[in-house]
């Protein structure tokens, strides 16, 4: 099995971490009832989608 054959810096793997992100991107506020949804997504909780009821939860 292959090892490294340098020790990973710490600035080289704090770069590599850059990329690790806690929250999910793309989360905006519902313009019609204010909850977080996904950008370009029907709204989870009021099942809007721009000004327009297109799914609902009933
Ligand atoms: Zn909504």
């Amino acid at each position: 099995m292959a090892v490294p054959f340098r020790r990973t810096s710490k600035t080289r793997k704090r770069k590599r971490r850059t990329h690790f992100k806690l929250s999910v991107p793309g989360m905006v506020r519902c313009p019609q009832c204010g909850e977080f949804k996904l950008a370009h997504r029907v709204c989870k909780a009021c099942g809007y989608y721009k000004g327009n009821e297109v799914a609902s939860n009933d």
